[in-house]
């Protein structure tokens, strides 16, 4: 019943050509299966990847970061109504190095969500724990602060559909994965902590793993319990690992 989601999450690579290239590679090999592909490019690049993606597009789109306003003098900044012109499905929001690197908050996340919805578009809502927080034991209670409050100006309705990722911050570019088994823990505390929000409308919602994830590790990980996909920056940047991954 839920999407299973293979997203890449580029950052800030693949500029117009290498993004192009790679998109027109990878449709040529991918063989389309249920589960859905996500792509998130840099705002400069996302038409070159919409056009090389074709229309319709095979895999769905996203951009890694939107304001939370809809227009107005916010110089560098991209709205969500811009991003749903553009061609975008998806947005990014609050993931660890918007939180860490940029000072984002649970209030900033909740702003964005709010706007990335009503401008008809899903948030894919990052939580995840750094490495003290995990020692001190605080990891359940981090995630659930993190998700309820990035949900908090949701409906119900909006929060059925938006998409979270589990990306613990330790395992983010680190190569150190969390276990499987860490990996079903945390994604149980955020299927309840969800039902508490949403009830039984929880079971609808798709809970991606990020973090370190590889071809080496991407099918253990994808086998543990309410694991639903996969959100993968620095093994998205090759094709054939890509590849790899998203048949796992
Ligand atoms: C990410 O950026 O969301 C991520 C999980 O990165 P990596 O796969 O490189 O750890």
């Amino acid at each position: 019943m839920r999407k299973r989601i293979f997203a890449a999450n580029w950052k800030m690579n693949h500029g117009p050509t290498a993004a192009a290239g790679f998109i027109h590679q990878f449709r040529s090999r991918w063989v389309k299966g249920d589960a859905e592909v996500a792509f998130f490019p840099s705002a400069l690049s996302f038409a070159a990847v919409r056009a090389a993606a074709g229309d319709p597009s095979p895999f769905k789109l996203g951009v890694q970061n939107v304001y939370a306003a809809d227009r107005g003098a916010f110089t560098g900044e991209n709205s969500a109504p811009m991003a749903k012109d553009a061609g975008a499905d998806y947005v990014l929001v609050g993931h660890s190095e918007r939180r860490h690197v940029f000072g984002e908050t649970d209030a900033d996340c909740a702003a964005k969500c709010a706007i990335v919805e009503r401008s008809g578009l899903t948030p894919l809502l990052c939580v995840g724990e750094t490495l003290q927080q995990r020692q001190k034991g605080e990891t359940s209670s981090i995630v659930t602060r993190q998700l309820r409050e990035g949900l908090a100006k949701l409906d119900q309705i909006e929060a059925t559909t938006s998409v979270i990722a589990y990306e613990p911050v330790w395992a983010i570019g680190t190569g150190q994965n969390a276990t499987p088994q860490d990996a079903a823990e945390t994604h149980a505390v955020l299927r309840r902590a969800l039902r508490d929000l949403i009830g039984d409308r929880a079971a609808e919602v798709s809970i991606l793993y990020g973090g370190s994830v590889t071809p080496a590790n991407a099918a253990q990980i994808l086998a543990a319990s309410d694991v639903d996909g996969v959100l993968v920056g620095g093994a998205s940047l090759e094709v054939e690992s890509w590849l790899s991954i998203c048949s796992a």
